[in-house]
């Protein structure tokens, strides 16, 4: 079977490996799509994602769909064929993270295609991926399987909305409009929000995400010497340290910043007296825990969300895909399409 391996800063390859059998306890999946994420790419073009490198060969992805292949022994379900996302976590389940409900904050969760720990977690760009029973989600009837590898992203989406509160009738900036961003501001308004602003640089990304949702859009060197839009919550996505004193200037006093955006290594400056003098609370979202359940019931719904989608590139073809999906003036998101081609 064909899989999608970074060696390091630069190196990716599509390879031949050998096909994984479910053990105990676990599911062969037949994947169909899997979508490129910021964390892929930065495997990809400098070698690590945050404080975490590429040590060893690295299966990339963890935003896939496809359907169960094979079930390991003590699994009874669900049947072969039947369409599925993945759960990208394996949280300890015994920290004190884990016993409070935020398994996605547990420090020892294995996550799908990351390097955070050693061996890495091998990830779901590959014809079939061996995963734990219990991350299988399947998919409601009528949920096409490339907009199901929008399920992850959603779901980030959707914790970074609940960590903001109740959106109804509540005006809300979205700074980023790159595919969290977009889908921060389908997921805010179907929330309720009445206003989603989305700012951003780039007049491609803030199209897409006019036709996701967002109210409006804003180039984001306009928000610089405006008055403030006094926004009752605003939600980072860009992982832009700017964008960060942009949230606390145009959220309203009293109101809430979520950042959901991955900053860069290490310390970024704070809009300190800012946060101080409109007493603004500053809340982190990362990842998620059930909400990708959520994500798929949406996503066989009428979430306007057809528009991140932008490319769907055979999976032979994936080097330059991660071009691609690094050209924000025209890629969203890139789906690795695992369709075409045979397994052994
Ligand atoms: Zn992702
Ligand atoms: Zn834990």
């Amino acid at each position: 079977m064909r899989a999608v391996i970074a060696y390091g800063k630069g190196d990716v390859r599509v390879e031949e490996h050998e096909l994984p059998h479910p053990g105990p306890g676990q599911v062969a999946v037949r994947i169909a799509f899997g979508g490129i994420c910021g964390s892929d790419l930065h495997y990809v073009h400098r070698g690590g994602v945050g404080d975490y490198s590429i040590r060893e060969p690295l299966t990339l992805g963890h935003e896939v769909s496809g359907t169960v292949a094979a079930l390991g022994e003590g699994v009874d379900g669900p049947p072969v064929g039947t369409p599925v996302t993945v759960h990208p976590a394996t949280p300890c389940g015994e920290c004190a993270q884990c016993r409070a409900g935020r398994p996605n904050t547990c420090p020892a969760t294995r996550y799908l295609g990351s390097a955070a720990h050693l061996p890495h977690v091998q990830g779901g760009f590959a014809d079939v991926v061996v995963v734990r029973a219990a991350q299988l989600v399947e998919l409601p009837a009528g949920l096409a399987l490339d907009r199901a590898a929008l399920a992850e992203p959603l779901a980030v989406a959707l914790h970074a909305v609940s960590r903001a509160g109740d959106l109804r009738g509540r005006r809300v900036l979205v700074t980023g409009a790159g595919p969290i961003g977009v889908l921060v501001a389908a997921a805010a308004r179907h929330a309720g929000a009445t206003e989603v602003v989305v700012s951003d640089l780039v007049g491609e990304a803030l199209e897409v995400a006019r036709r996701c949702g967002a109210t409006s859009t804003v180039h984001a060197g306009d928000l610089d010497g405006t008055e403030p839009l006094d926004v009752d919550v605003a939600i980072e996505a860009s992982g832009a340290p700017p964008a960060l004193g942009t949230c606390a200037r145009h959220v309203v006093r009293g109101g809430v910043v979520v950042q959901v955006g991955l900053l860069p290594p290490g310390d970024v400056p704070a809009p300190g007296n800012l946060l101080v003098t409109k007493e603004v609370d500053l809340r982190g979202a990362f990842r998620f825990t059930d909400e990708i359940r959520t994500a798929v019931d949406l996503l066989a719904g009428d979430l306007p969300v057809d528009a991140v989608l932008t490319h769907r590139v055979p999976v032979d073809e994936a080097v330059p895909a991660f071009d691609l999906a690094g050209d924000r003036r025209v890629a969203s998101k890139v789906l690795l399409d695992f369709t075409g081609g045979a397994v052994g």
